[in-house]
């Protein structure tokens, strides 16, 4: 049987999510459109071992919806959407499959881009594009920009200046306590360049290759996993998973600034408040770590390294601007940053938003 495409009715302030299967490669993937609002929707493909397609479908929506905020703040004209693919990317990822996903991308006509997300390499967006003028991340050619992290590790970096210098009134690291949590693409990356910077390192993983690389080239000190957040550090630098900011552990921590790629690391809403009530700066995760979009909007834009250069400086700019609201106000910085999103999608929509107080 041929690649079967369902369109399902997605929930309230959603534009479309379609499901997609091809029995033949094993394709089974989802692909949500949030909001073209501001443009065609852009955001990653991730390949992951869902235990359900429940699962599939959740990530999926709220993926696509954290790329709506991240691309309209960072300027990028782009909308927010995400795809998915259920699998085990060591096990199940094929040629066969990743056309399949292709030719799902390409039924939608250019409303959605895709890229690489977890499980997802440029070598697989390669075989994505055979099928899809709409795969981008791609190496070489006039406008390919390959792998986005060491752009995303480099807007993280910028925006921990802009948090040191709020924070402890110099954006000097030297000597400062920096945790990064993950060492993979972004975490190592930055890892490296606060080393050069001077910063003092603590570095954690699961993968202890990638920590005993960390030790040996930054000097780092190293903690358990288990351990994170029991530490003594300045800052907090999350590049793992998400969701590892919860009403516990905003409680535990030592840092008095949080910047770092992960995304969705706030457990809930709520807890952004209790930082702040502690007076430790969070600086939202969707802001921060924009460096990658950016990067995936030049090539979409076939736009030269101008582009994204003016657009990363923007990034740290943006922080700064939150920074300044939040104090003034007294709201969380993840508040604050949620009601620029809202003017930026209501000033695309051409509507006046009454933002609450
Ligand atoms: P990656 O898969 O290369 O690295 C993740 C690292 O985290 C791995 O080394 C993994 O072993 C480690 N890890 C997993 N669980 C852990 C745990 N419990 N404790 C400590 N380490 C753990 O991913 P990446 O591309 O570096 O992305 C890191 C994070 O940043 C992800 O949340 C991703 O969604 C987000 N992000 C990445 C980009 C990008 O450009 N790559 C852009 C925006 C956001």
């Amino acid at each position: 049987m041929p690649l079967v495409i369902t369109e399902e009715t997605p929930p309230d302030g959603y534009e479309r999510l379609i499901f997609a299967r091809d029995d033949e490669s094993g394709l089974i993937a989802y692909i949500c459109i949030h909001s073209t609002l501001c443009g065609p929707a852009a955001g990653g493909c991730r390949m992951w071992r869902y235990d359900n397609l429940d699962a599939a479908r959740t990530d999926v929506l709220r993926l696509a919806q954290g790329m709506t905020a991240k691309n309209a703040l960072a300027g990028v004209g782009l909308g927010g959407g995400k795809s998915v693919i259920v699998g085990d990317a060591a096990k199940d990822k094929s040629a066969d499959l990743l056309r399949a996903f292709g030719r799902a991308v390409d039924h939608l006509g250019g409303q959605y881009y895709t890229a690489e997300d977890v499980g997802i390499s440029p070598a697989d967006m390669k075989i994505v594009s055979e099928e899809t003028a709409f795969a981008v991340g791609l190496e070489g050619g006039d406008h390919g920009s390959g792998d986005p992290s060491p752009f995303t590790a480099e807007g993280v970096f910028q925006c921990l200046k802009v948090g040191a210098r709020n924070v402890f009134g110099r954006d000097d690291l030297t000597g400062r306590r920096v945790l990064v949590q993950g060492l993979g693409h972004v975490g190592m990356s930055l890892a490296e360049k606060l080393h050069g910077a001077g910063a003092s390192l603590i570095v954690s993983d699961i993968n202890q290759n990638a920590v005993n690389d960390a030790r040996d080239r930054f000097r780092a000190d190293t903690c358990g996993v288990d351990e994170v957040f029991d530490a003594q550090m300045d800052i907090f630098a999350p590049c793992a998973l998400g969701g590892i900011l919860t009403m516990d552990t905003a409680q535990r921590l030592s840092a008095q600034l949080i910047c770092g790629a992960a995304n969705n690391q706030l457990a809930e809403d709520a807890v952004a408040e209790a930082l702040r009530a502690r007076g430790v700066r969070y600086l939202p995760d969707y802001v921060v770590n924009a460096g990658g979009i950016i990067s995936v909007a030049g090539e979409i834009h076939k736009a030269g390294d101008s582009y994204r250069e003016a657009r990363l400086a923007g990034i740290a700019t943006r922080i700064e601007e939150i920074l300044e609201i939040s104090a003034k106000t007294q709201r969380s910085t993840t508040r604050v940053a949620n009601e620029l999103v809202d003017q930026v999608l209501a000033d695309a929509a051409g509507t006046n938003l009454e933002l609450t107080a």
